[in-house]
């Protein structure tokens, strides 16, 4: 096996992005995904791409799981024909899933034999391209030291603590996303019904401790009604939410605007909008006339 090497587990928007940034960086890249794939990018950066995931993994012993949700880490890694894979290799698992469901995996990795880094990571596919994600770790420190090559060639990790930790972190970093989001819509909505200029609002909210950065990033696709070309689809934005629920609800925590958030997504969903960029919550909240 060669040090220097990794496979790519999953090559959606992310995993696309982030085997690209680390073949850049000099890594040795295999890909697998489920569904064949035909892209250029990915044969330019010199990635194998199969659907063969023991072929995937073969010459790596470090494996990036770049997968939608836990239901699909569950049918790659805890699949009856993988169960040899893992022996001896770490999972470096990226996907946004709840605390609970990355134990469950942790511990059946371990089972199997195999080492279990949780990592999810904050940031779109423009910052994996430029190695500019942040990287939510949660796992043993001898986990991090292997990962650390890789890790700092795709951005800024930080250690939570415990497999889970990471986790709940993203999940809190998710929540804000949503809510913030959404927030934003409401405020922009009526300053368009009103009439009022959006640049004199943008100019004194700018200059509030109301603001976040994520306003200006969203508001010309706002604007616009532009939605398409999604770094972070909708239908991730709402799973999300629902996971933070998962684990909001049993520590008391009270989650009733979680739920109305969520059925302001899935209405955008039910719409059209599930693939599109997650600022489609505006086209829901604020309807075009
Ligand atoms: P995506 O574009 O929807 O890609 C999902 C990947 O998962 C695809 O490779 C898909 O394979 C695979 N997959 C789904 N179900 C599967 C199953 N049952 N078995 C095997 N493979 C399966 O998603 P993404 O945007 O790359 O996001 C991936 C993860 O990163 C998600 O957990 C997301 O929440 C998180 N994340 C995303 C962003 C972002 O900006 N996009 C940022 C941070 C974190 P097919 O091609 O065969 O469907």
């Amino acid at each position: 096996m060669h040090t220097d090497s990794i496979a790519v587990l999953g090559l959606g928007l992310m995993g696309r992005a982030i085997a690209r940034r680390l073949a850049e960086q000099g890594f040795r890249v295999s890909g697998y995904n489920r569904s064949p794939l035909d892209d250029p990018d990915l044969v330019k950066a010199e990635i194998s791409v199969t659907q063969d995931l023991a072929a995937a993994v073969q010459e790596t012993p470090i494996i990036w799981i770049m997968l939608s949700d836990f239901a699909a880490c569950e049918s790659i890694l805890l699949s009856e024909s993988a169960a040899s894979l893992w022996q001896n290799r770490l999972i470096i698992n990226a996907a946004t899933i709840a605390p609970d469901e990355s134990r469950t995996l942790a511990a059946a990795v371990r089972n199997l034999g195999g080492r279990y880094l949780e990592a999810p990571v904050l940031g779109s596919t423009p910052q994996a391209i430029s190695g500019g994600l942040q990287i939510l770790l949660g796992g043993d420190p001898a986990d991090i030291d292997t990962a650390t090559p890789i890790l700092s060639a795709l951005g800024t990790p930080a250690h939570f603590g415990f497999v889970g930790q990471g986790a709940a972190a993203k999940l809190a970093m998710n929540q804000l996303i949503g809510s913030l989001t959404a927030a934003f819509s409401m405020s922009l909505g009526l300053i368009q019904r009103e009439s009022v200029s959006v640049e004199t609002f943008m100019t004194t909210l700018r200059q509030s401790a109301l603001y976040a950065p994520t306003f200006d990033k969203k508001l010309d696709r706002m604007t616009d009604r532009n939605f398409t070309e999604a770094n972070f689809p909708l239908k991730h934005l709402l799973k999300d939410i629902r996971l933070f629920k998962t684990a909001a609800d049993p520590q008391g925590i009270d989650t009733r605007l979680i739920d109305s958030l969520a059925d302001v997504l899935e209405q955008g969903v039910r719409s059209g909008h599930a693939d599109d960029d997650y600022c489609a919550l505006f086209d829901t909240i604020v309807r075009a006339e």
